[in-house]
């Protein structure tokens, strides 16, 4: 009991630690120069490329790569036996997934923790603001067959919506409670926002710029010739799973600048409004 007490408390304490940055506007982001030349957003193997794989998804061949066993698409995103199983099945969308069997029933997440995670609190902190901010609730896992569990990792990645299985959220030490707020992001069902079908109406993808091997992480569903939609209100450069300007750049040049030419920061402060009312869009309330 006196554990619990202490971790409520902390927990409460951490939470108005974390500011939640709706109001991060599209001029709040321009206004705020990159301070570093070279970027790098959640990465499942930092500075590792595994080997080059591909497979059927709605007709279309798709690439990602092979650590071991274990399949990642877009660099923090882990694909499970069932996801590669169903690969013909598998909705990619900009911003959500909408397929009922992709989303958590009844909207709770059922997770656990490894003892072994080191600073667990950014868990809980990261817990503490999905709570606060969508409808979406977490509850530690008992015998849930479907959960998520939270263990060390050489970088930060996710599987994208429910599995229905045990799935994974890695954490390095690195990983900041902002990053596992982007990889529970990608545990309810979200895309990165860069994959949205239409950014090329708000960005420029400068391939040329992007680090040897990383160019289909920046492909559109469209692209990959895949299903999807398009949450309303356009590129969400606020959102917390869009990527910065200079992620993944090879050279100190911009992977990603805005249609005039401009660079843009990205943020893991926490989720955006056009976040929320996308996670709101696929878990309505009534179900
Ligand atoms: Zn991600």
């Amino acid at each position: 009991m006196k554990n619990k007490l202490s971790y409520s408390l902390f927990y409460t304490l951490t939470v108005l630690s974390i500011s939640c940055s709706p109001e991060a506007t599209e001029h709040d982001l321009q206004s705020v120069k990159p301070t570093s030349a070279i970027t790098r957003p959640e990465e499942a193997f930092p500075n590792q490329r595994g080997s080059i794989q591909t497979t059927k998804l709605n007709g279309k061949t798709v690439t990602y790569q092979l650590f071991g066993d274990q399949a990642v698409f877009e660099n923090d995103i882990l694909l499970s036996e069932h996801d590669l199983r169903q690969a013909d099945d598998l909705q990619i969308e900009g911003t959500g997934r909408t397929k009922a069997s992709s989303r958590w029933p009844n909207k709770i997440v059922y997770y656990s923790i490894s003892p072994s995670l080191p600073n667990p609190s950014r868990v809980l902190a990261a817990i503490a603001h999905w709570e606060a901010n969508t409808p979406i609730r977490f509850v530690e896992r008992t015998t849930q067959r479907g959960y998520v569990l939270f263990q060390t990792g050489s970088g930060c990645s996710a599987n994208v919506g429910y599995v229905g299985s045990v799935q994974y959220i890695n954490l390095a030490s690195s990983c900041t409670t902002g990053n596992t707020i982007h990889e529970i992001g990608h545990t309810v069902g979200l895309w990165h926002e860069h994959s949205r079908a239409d950014r090329d109406t708000y960005v420029n993808i400068n391939t040329s710029n992007i680090i040897t091997g990383y160019e289909t992480d920046f492909q559109t569903y469209v692209q990959r010739g895949t299903d999807g939609f398009d949450s309303e209100g356009g590129l969400d450069f606020g959102s917390i799973m869009m990527y910065g300007s200079y992620d993944f750049s090879k050279n100190g040049l911009p992977t990603i600048t805005k249609k005039d030419g401009s660079t843009f920061t990205s943020q893991r402060n926490g989720l955006s409004q056009i976040d929320i009312q996308t996670v709101n869009l696929m878990y309505p309330t009534p179900n």
